[in-house]
């Protein structure tokens, strides 16, 4: 079986270089065709192959598993990477999803960072151009997750044979990383050292384009519930015995409001009640509410503490306890490295967009009509290389954050989401799954394949990065944003997936 195998891949591999040679190697010359990147090429562009990597991300995709519960995600990851050779640790950091496989041994190290979390409510039906979930208030992938953990698997499957074929000397890694929606795992995972020996690292996340960027991006967050206690009584027959922990809430929310006026304008602030009383007859006793955070990194702290303050402050002003302060999450910016991003870059314009199917063109308009957006189809060129904005104003938050502190790291986002598709809504799963997803997570997975072959075959760009890398570290060393003794929010969606799994389970895309 395995010389049958042998013989069919030396077969596809012969015919392709040619073929390679002849897509790749001429509008593309600023980045030479190596014959080890040529190698992954051809592999990645298999038909068998593409389609077992889209089938891994369909079934992630029917899986829909919420942060820190991937389980058969993460399971599925770990056994693709292992029946290719990889060596995989299981249960890292203090999660039992997360893993780390490697292939190779000694420097350099190259990193891959991979997610394969959902979002709570998002169920809906694949490439459906109406809102109509599979099971009513389950979780989907409206980030595209499902498409980023498999294409991680496929650039570092194709960068081995690489690797295997051509002597490349060297280490490649998947960093396999939960519970991104809810910013957790990165700041574990550096904590438990398992970047320590890291030289480089390459993130990625879906997009409707193909592009990269450099520079300060996104917010940095504290994730936290405020919790008070109170005092119980009947509302109306001795409301004075009553000391109302839902007050406490309520008066820490008007400080915060209040705040606002006098934050830096790059904050973001924004809340749900958790806990509130069952019944207004009854003063509650419990009282919570979760709060997001967010500014830069040089603001956060103090950003924290007097948020911080207008709970304290609540209590007394109650007659209550602020009885819990958890941090759920606490992770920096990104910044990602110019060097490394140029780099990137070539190889997205080497692989180049994806070519649309008129299907893939017509669900993509069904959708954009859907959503009152302009009826263009799927996207036809890839993007620019994006640069830092003159001034920061805030924006939405990754927990790779904290990775782009201790290694020189940047993002490739690859293309599949549908343009004018909402993030973290319905009209982003619809799309997420079948064949223009199959597409761009394998435009993805070329990308980062072939940057991980330049930075493990050419050592004057990786010297570049790394050098751009020390000079920026020391005007931003790391730190975690963390309280000492913060620990993973193991439970936090447990309660949620008890009760969708079982429902969930019958339209599983299993391998
Ligand atoms: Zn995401």
């Amino acid at each position: 079986m395995k010389a049958v195998i042998s013989s069919k891949w030396f077969v596809t591999l012969i015919l392709c270089l040619f073929l390679a040679g002849f897509l790749y190697g001429q509008e593309n010359s600023d980045t030479s065709l190596s014959k080890e990147k040529q190698c992954i090429l051809v592999y990645l562009s298999q038909p068998d192959v593409v389609e077992k990597f889209g089938k891994i991300s369909d079934a992630i995709w029917s899986y829909a598993e919420l942060g820190l519960q991937e389980f058969k995600s993460s399971a599925l990851l770990i056994k693709t990477l292992e029946a290719e050779g990889f060596s995989v640790e299981k249960g890292l950091a203090g999660m039992p999803t997360c893993f780390v496989a490697t292939y190779g041994s000694g420097k350099p190290v190259v990193g891959i960072l991979g997610e394969y979390d959902a979002l709570p409510m998002l169920s809906q039906k694949a490439r459906h151009p109406k809102q109509e979930p599979l099971v009513e208030g389950a979780p989907g992938h409206g980030c595209g997750h499902n498409l980023m953990g498999t294409a991680v698997s496929a650039a570092a499957i194709a960068v081995k044979k690489a690797m295997e074929t051509h002597d490349i000397k060297g280490t490649i890694k998947v960093f396999g990383s939960p519970a991104e929606e809810i910013l957790v795992s990165r700041p574990y995972m550096v904590k438990a050292g398992l970047f320590d020996d890291v030289d480089v690292v390459i993130n990625n996340h879906t997009s409707s384009g193909f592009s990269t960027s450099y520079g300060v991006r996104g917010s940095a967050v504290y994730s936290v519930i405020y919790s008070f206690t109170g005092k119980t009584a009947h509302s109306a027959a001795a409301p004075w015995s009553g000391r109302s922990a839902l007050d406490a809430v309520e008066i820490m929310n008007v400080s915060t409001n209040y705040l606002r006026e006098h934050l830096h304008y790059a904050y973001r602030m924004h809340y749900v009640i958790l806990e509130g009383g069952e019944a207004p007859n009854v003063v509650p006793d419990q009282a919570s509410v979760w709060y997001f955070l967010r500014n830069t990194d040089e603001q956060m702290e103090d950003m924290y503490e007097r948020v911080l303050n207008c709970a304290k402050g609540a209590a007394p002003a109650t007659g209550t306890e602020l009885s819990d302060v958890r941090v759920i999450a606490a992770v920096h910016q990104s910044h990602a490295n110019k060097a490394l991003a140029e780099l990137m870059y070539k190889n997205i314009k080497l692989v180049g967009m994806p070519e649309w199917t008129q299907e893939e063109h017509e669900f993509a308009k069904a959708l954009q009509k859907e959503l009152g957006r302009a009826e263009k189809g799927m996207p036809k060129e890839v993007g620019t290389l994006g640069k830092p904005a003159a001034v920061f104003t805030g924006g939405a938050s990754s927990d790779h954050g904290d990775v782009t502190l201790i290694a020189p790291t940047a993002t490739i986002r690859f293309p599949g989401i549908v343009p004018g598709a909402i993030g973290h809504h319905w009209s982003t799963v619809a799309g997420n799954y079948g064949s223009s997803a199959w597409k761009g997570l394998n435009a993805g997975a070329k990308a980062m394949a072939a940057t991980a072959i330049d930075l493990l075959t050419l050592p004057d760009e990786l010297q570049k990065i790394r050098e751009e890398f020390e000079e920026h570290s020391k005007q931003h060393p790391y730190k975690s944003f963390l309280p000492e003794g913060t620990q993973p929010p193991l439970d936090i969606n447990e309660e949620l997936m008890k009760k969708y799994r079982p429902l969930m389970e019958k339209y599983y895309s299993d391998m």
